[in-house]
């Protein structure tokens, strides 16, 4: 037996198989005003209509800026905030995690990683006893020796060997490399069957992010888990993930294969969030320097969130929110460039040149929820 499959006791859906999924999922927080009379109550409006499957085996980079709500949107998948509105979907059951044991079973099986692994430790608890807390819970069944053992393996996924090097340690005494892996072996003890890794390798230097990364992306094929890479940086999508969702002020702007839509954007802020990311390979005049601010999530722009800071901005665009429209192959973008008119392909045009594109993008074709 591997070292894999000692710790791995839930049925596995099948690669490529759906096993999370936000419908419609909306949520807002009132931040102030009188909670009885509702008097001066105002509404942070964080995520509106997302829906987005995660699949068994593979990896989902959902990108955003600070503030776009793409944290958020983890945690309700994690059931550590309630709804607004929509649902989350588990292997085909709707998500009713409000506390109990239904709360404590869908936590086991939807784990997430946080971006600072120091934050996340008991500082005077060693790295036995953390681990030993996490086993505790998940194989309750297990006898001292094979509490040892189990944890012995957990390490060993995470490739830190010998596991006493590390054991008898206090979070203080490891590097964030170190603790970032002790903390995905704390929640491997749980077997999930999703990772909502959120900014998983941020607060990391450089040089150990790759590692960290590699190691998620392992352990997503050999347990066949679906793994949300929460980030805000689109290079790092590109490598590590097979899917990418581009989150703006709290809604979903893009969607479609990593490689289609880092390299052939399509939305106008994916755009910008690709020209501004440093890349010394790209000309400084062709580089977007400023991409201004993000809205506010009180009071959102009216019609597409985006037009206020979006060059290509046409007078529908202020007053009608776009739909999805299918502009290639399973990647969609919510913009009116892609509508089936003379204004939208004057758009495209203007859109082609400032990113010095040769050919000039077709018309898309609207779609309904579902269908990509
Ligand atoms: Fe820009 Fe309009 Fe597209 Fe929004 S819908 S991104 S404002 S062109």
């Amino acid at each position: 037996m591997t070292t894999a499959e000692m710790t791995v006791t839930r049925d596995r859906a099948e690669p490529g198989a759906a096993v999370l999924e936000a419908r419609h999922v909306t949520k807002e927080f009132v931040v102030r005003g009188n909670p009885f009379t509702r008097r001066g109550r105002r509404v942070v409006h964080a995520v509106d209509d997302v829906s987005l499957v995660l699949y068994a085996g593979r990896i989902t980079a959902l990108v955003g800026e600070s503030g776009s709500g793409k944290s958020t949107f983890a945690r309700l998948l994690a059931a550590l905030h309630p709804l607004t509105g929509g649902e989350v979907v588990y292997r085909g059951e709707v998500v009713d995690a409000k506390g109990g044991k239904r709360f404590r079973d869908h936590v086991s099986r939807v784990q997430l990683i946080l971006q600072d692994p120091f934050g996340s430790f008991n500082p005077v608890a060693t790295i036995a006893r953390t681990l030993l807390r996490a086993v505790r819970i998940h194989h309750k069944a297990a006898s001292p020796a094979q509490r040892r053992s189990i944890i012995e393996d957990l390490l060993a996924q995470v490739s830190l060997r010998p596991a006493a090097q590390f054991t008898r340690k206090y979070p203080h005494e490891l590097s964030g490399g170190q603790l970032q892996r002790i903390s995905i072996a704390r929640a491997l003890a749980a077997d999930p069957d999703v990772f909502l890794a959120d900014e998983p390798v941020s607060s990391l230097d450089v040089s150990i992010r790759l590692g960290v990364l590699n190691l998620l992306r392992r352990l997503t094929e050999e347990r066949r888990v679906a793994l949300l890479y929460v980030t805000h940086d689109i290079a790092s999508a590109r490598y590590f993930a097979a899917d990418t969702a581009v989150m703006y002020a709290g809604q979903l702007v893009e969607h479609g294969d990593s490689e289609q839509v880092t390299q052939n954007a399509a939305h106008p802020y994916t755009q910008l969030l690709i020209a501004s990311a440093p890349d010394p390979s790209r000309a400084v005049e062709n580089r977007v320097r400023d991409i201004g601010q993000p809205p506010s999530l009180i009071d959102p722009p009216s019609g597409c969130r985006f037009h206020p800071r979006c060059p290509f901005a046409m007078a529908r665009c202020s007053e009608e929110a776009p739909p999805k429209f299918a502009v290639d192959d399973g990647q969609w973008a919510r913009c009116w460039l892609y509508a089936d008119d003379d204004e939208a392909a004057a758009g495209r045009a203007q859109n082609a040149d400032l990113y010095g594109r040769g050919e000039i993008r077709r018309a898309g074709r609207p779609v309904p929820d579902g269908e990509l």
